[in-house]
């Protein structure tokens, strides 16, 4: 069996961000990180559990970081979270890891924010979009987010999104994705309707899980 690579430098990342990931005093990957990193970096789907603190969020983030193409402002990466709080926690861990990447662009759409003002963000372009299920809807429908150019879709906290009875969003949001694109699917739990989910929205997932030693 192979070790997986516990450094980041031994992965193929973009220099700024590992520059940058120096900066954090993030030496080490965390074991998620070590093995969902190199599979997205590889460009495969991915279904990846780990309890909550792992990590989840630089191992995808970073995936898309890597990915980004800083000069087209069109949006390239969705990430959807079940709550505002989770939400804007991710959307400041992503601009932490992209700060030394310049002029990355990272909106937050979720509910309880005016749309109209989210709407006018949305006008002067975004590389990264991370909202919540009914607020993303409001805006596919008022044809305010385009998601034409889209790469990766990222649901994090998979598990508890559907347990709030999101999948009706996600479905309708993922009805307007292209289909080629990548999907990473993070959860803290794996059962049966995360596997039914991903059988839908995603193609040869790899599945991933750090166990828990406890
Ligand atoms: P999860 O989504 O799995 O609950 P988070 O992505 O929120 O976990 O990360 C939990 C904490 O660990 C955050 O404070 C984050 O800054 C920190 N962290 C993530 N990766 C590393 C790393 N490689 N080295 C050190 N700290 C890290
Ligand atoms: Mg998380």
């Amino acid at each position: 069996m192979s070790t997986a690579p516990m450094s980041f430098n031994q992965l193929s990342l973009n220099p700024l961000l590992l520059d940058n990931l120096q900066a954090m005093q993030y030496s080490e990957m965390t074991p998620i990180q070590a093995l969902a990193l190199p599979a997205i970096l590889a460009g495969n789907d991915i279904i990846a559990k780990a309890k909550t603190g792992s990590g989840k969020t630089a191992a995808f983030g970073l995936g898309v970081l890597n990915a980004l193409q800083g000069d087209n402002y069109a949006i390239q990466a969705l990430v959807i979270c079940p709550t505002r709080e989770l939400a804007e926690q991710v959307a400041n861990e992503l601009r932490r890891l992209a700060r030394l990447m310049s002029n990355i662009k990272i909106l937050t759409l979720c509910g309880g924010s005016p749309i109209a003002q989210q709407s006018h963000s949305l006008e002067h372009g975004a590389h990264i979009i991370v909202g919540t299920p009914g607020r993303l809807v409001d805006h596919l429908q008022k044809q305010t987010l385009k998601l034409n150019q889209l790469r990766f879709l990222v649901l994090d906290e998979a598990d508890r999104m559907l347990d709030m009875g999101f999948e009706e969003d996600i479905t309708r949001i993922i009805a307007q994705l292209p289909k080629q694109r990548q999907t990473l699917l993070f959860s803290a739990t794996y059962l049966e309707d995360i596997a039914k989910i991903s059988q839908k929205i995603q193609h040869n997932a790899e599945f991933i899980a750090v166990d828990e030693v406890n």
